[in-house]
């Protein structure tokens, strides 16, 4: 199967609620969805001030519970190891270490003055695990809005994801921006979520031609130096910055960059170069989802790849292989654009294309990247999909 099928959200409910009675017999369980997300366009530019343009997509973490009457929360997930998170003392990060984004949704509850109650907790998920597609954002967000339905309460969209994204940092030791717990709470059905990530206001941009799709294509690849790597960038835009002598990114000009390319060095300056270019490139896309005017997005989602691929230097030799075959197939074959999405040093593609290709899109991809790296790749397609919501 090239194109894999995104299965439906009740199968995942009621797979979350045989699990529940299997392992704790508890019948009628209380359930909540989150699903993870992928970037259209807007990369490594959320960590300074730009825009980022994600859409939750249709592949969830699902989880059903019930109250145990006990003063401890016992979790079971799919090849993960039993937990038990007890409620008598102060949330700790502890063993074994999925539980710590479960344990830092729950500490964000107890700080906003709630008492969580024993309960016991079934997952279930069809997000790829360490993807890029963040199977950790769902995660926090699916246990939040599970929290709400046991405490009846409900928190603003943005606090939630606030709280889920503190779990992410403080839990979990990940220092991430806001674009994935943002996205899998406010995923729209048929709506992209622009984020400012300067003022961290989310807008719902439409998504409403039935006629494209999304196909995401995990190359199955993790190259070891994105820890190191993503640390130097960071450091890269912030010596950047400070060589243009601005507060934000956004008040930055590319003849402001191209004036201080002397005083950067090469490095810094492409860095800075791929910053201002993609701030640009992404705040233009979106105004072209508002406007329909889908040729236009391809072009910029080929600069954004090539921009992070020469200036940003964070694609790699699988990345660059998935997109190119996309950009083969072109537009005759269905393909409007295509480009590495997150991080990079490995993860996914993200290529928007014609609904009615995308079968045959994913087959090609599918067998020339096999044929090229003898590495099955693992491919989807998708269509914005609802944010963390009860069952
Ligand atoms: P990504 O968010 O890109 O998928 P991360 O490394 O940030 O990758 O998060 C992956 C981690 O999240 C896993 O190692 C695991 O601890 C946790 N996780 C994700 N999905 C599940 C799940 N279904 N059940 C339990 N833990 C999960
Ligand atoms: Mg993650």
């Amino acid at each position: 199967m090239t194109l894999q099928p995104n299965e439906p959200l009740s199968n995942l409910r009621d797979e979350a609620a045989a699990k529940l009675k299997l392992h704790f017999d508890h019948d009628q369980p209380l359930s909540a969805a989150a699903p993870g997300r992928v970037n259209l366009i807007g990369e490594h530019i959320d960590y300074c001030d730009g825009f980022v343009l994600p859409l939750a997509i249709e592949r969830y973490i699902v989880v059903a519970a019930a109250l145990n009457g006990r003063n401890e929360v016992r979790l079971r997930s799919e090849n993960q190891p039993e937990a038990v998170i007890s409620l008598e003392e102060k949330m700790t990060l502890s063993e074994p270490k999925w539980a710590n984004y479960i344990r830092g949704v729950i500490h964000g509850f107890q700080e906003r003055g709630h008492t969580i109650p024993g309960f016991d907790a079934c997952f279930v998920s069809n997000v790829p695990t360490g993807g890029g597609l963040s199977s950790s954002a769902a995660l926090e967000c699916a246990v939040a809005t599970l929290l709400e339905a046991l405490l009846d309460t409900t928190l603003p969209t943005k606090e939630k994801a606030l709280l889920a994204q503190k779990a992410e940092h403080d839990f979990a030791g990940v220092p991430c921006g806001i674009m994935d717990q943002f996205a899998s709470a406010f995923g729209q059905k048929d709506h992209l979520v622009l984020i400012d990530c300067q003022n961290g206001e989310p807008e719902m941009v439409p998504f409403n031609n039935p006629e494209l799709e999304i196909i995401i294509a995990n190359t199955c690849v993790s190259h070891d130096l994105s820890d190191g790597g993503y640390a130097a960038r960071r450091k890269d835009t912030e010596d950047g910055l400070a060589a243009v002598n601005k507060q934000s990114w956004r008040d930055v000009t590319m003849a402001e960059v191209e004036a201080a390319k002397e005083a950067m060095g090469d490095r810094v300056f492409r860095r800075s170069r791929h910053v201002v270019s993609e701030i640009e490139r992404t705040a233009v896309a979106a105004e072209c989802f508002k406007t329909s005017d889908y040729a236009n997005i391809g072009q910029l989602m080929k600069a954004s790849h090539d921009s992070l691929r020469d200036d940003f230097e964070v694609s790699c030799p699988e990345l660059d292989l998935m997109v190119s075959i996309a950009e083969e197939i072109g537009l005759e074959g269905g393909v409007l654009g295509s480009r590495m999405t997150g991080g990079g040093f490995g993860g996914s593609t993200v290529t928007l294309c014609r609904k009615d290709k995308a079968r045959d899109i994913a087959t090609i991809m599918h067998e020339k990247y096999q044929e090229k790296t003898s590495i099955t790749p693992e491919i989807f397609s998708t269509r914005p999909a609802q944010g963390a919501h009860q069952l």
